[in-house]
């Protein structure tokens, strides 16, 4: 977690945000909207904090939000909680952190799909617990069964699934899901489902895992108000599942931060409660978002592979004469005033397969996105 000089290593997100604050260039790299979430869900914070809700919450979260996320988790996807089966986190990364400081025992061993979300490792190596990755590779970026199947075994105590999946855009499908419910229990694992793009998934509705046969039992679902109400900065998360197993995540949060946001959690309360047309036009604005960057770093020679969910593109710079992208990172905010983020900082370092693909956010207004593909054309 340390950089070669002993100081605290940025991280890429961190690294390539400055970047673009360095050179004025359009930042693509960091995933987080340049857009105000919904108002009514901005209004009901302030509302709130006019009102006084301004001191700590219960330990558990505010009873009007573990209300709203039982009734967002039935209306959805028809599952059915009870309030001592959620813990509200200070966003979906202190859920994750909770979850694995709990969980995972120095020498277990944790399953996950690479390139990761590059908490997972950090929050795995705190933990003293050893990463099992499963390749994700080009051009579809799904796992192999068999390899999955490989990955599990005695020693593993978790597999960490994230679909709708960042980096890649990637969606598990019923086949996958399934299959990692018949490991969990052939080898006594935990499922910990980091949902977070649950609301972004463009082409089939998305499916959490804890919904499929045998899950729910060993299943810990994660998800954020960061993504679905543009608020990445409010950081208000979530973590459900059985009550046991919630008791133990919880006796580690509380010395973490203890509570948080209480202002937000009324606010994330109103959001998760929008109507359904709110949450199908997130989607279809993300849709259209996705299609304008897709054909702007298709035109400027990448190859690229379209996500089905998410926050972000994959672009191979190989075509393009740069097989290198952590150089070609460095080098576009200077060349065209783009920033992107390397997939080598998502993935260890033998994963040479990765090395010239860059991932690019479309988390953007529409003018950033235009600007970007005017600029990204440039390089054809
Ligand atoms: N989740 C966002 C991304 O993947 C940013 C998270 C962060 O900055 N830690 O880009």
């Amino acid at each position: 977690l340390l950089g070669a000089d002993g100081s605290p290593a940025p991280t890429i997100f961190a690294e390539m945000t400055a970047l673009a604050h360095r050179t004025g260039a359009l930042n693509l790299g960091q995933g987080f909207p340049d857009h105000a979430g919904p108002a009514e869900v901005t209004e009901a914070a302030i509302r709130a904090i006019r009102e006084g809700v301004n001191q700590y919450s219960p330990g558990r979260g505010e009873p009007d939000l573990l209300a709203a996320i039982a009734e967002h988790q039935r209306r959805f996807y028809g599952l059915d909680l009870q309030a001592e089966q959620i813990l509200v986190t200070a966003g979906a990364t202190e859920a994750l952190a909770a979850t694995l400081l709990s969980q995972l025992r120095a020498g277990d061993e944790i399953v996950v799909l690479e390139p990761y979300y590059d908490a997972y490792v950090a929050l795995a190596a705190l933990a003293g617990a050893r990463i099992v990755p499963v390749p994700l590779r080009a051009p579809d970026f799904q796992p192999d069964l068999d390899e999955l199947s490989a990955a599990v075994g005695p020693r593993t105590r978790m597999i960490l699934v994230n679909s709708p999946h960042n980096p890649t855009g990637t969606v598990l499908g019923l086949e996958l899901l399934d299959r990692i419910v018949d490991l969990a229990h052939r080898h006594d694992a935990l499922i910990v489902t980091d949902e977070v793009y649950e609301h972004l998934a463009y082409d089939v509705p998305h499916v959490p895992i804890a919904t499929r046969p045998g899950a729910a039992e060993r299943t810990l679902s994660i998800s954020s108000a960061g993504k679905v109400f543009s608020v990445t900065g409010w950081k208000i998360g979530w973590v459900s599942g059985p009550a046991r197993l919630i008791e133990q995540v919880m006796a580690v949060k509380q010395f973490l931060t203890f509570v948080s946001g209480a202002p937000f959690q009324p606010a994330v309360a109103t959001g998760l409660r929008l109507p359904d047309p709110f949450f199908t036009g997130l989607r279809g604005s993300y849709r259209a978002k996705r299609d304008l960057l897709v054909d702007a770093l298709e035109e400027a020679g990448f190859t690229v592979t379209v996500p089905a969910s998410g926050y972000f593109a994959l672009a191979d710079a190989a075509p393009l004469g740069l097989p290198d992208a952590v150089a070609a990172a460095r080098d576009l905010p200077e060349r065209v005033g783009v920033v992107a983020v390397p997939l080598s900082a998502f993935a260890r370092s033998e994963r040479t397969d990765l090395r010239s693909i860059l991932r690019f956010a479309f988390c953007k207004s529409d003018a950033v996105l235009e600007d970007a593909a005017a600029r990204l054309r440039s390089l054809r």
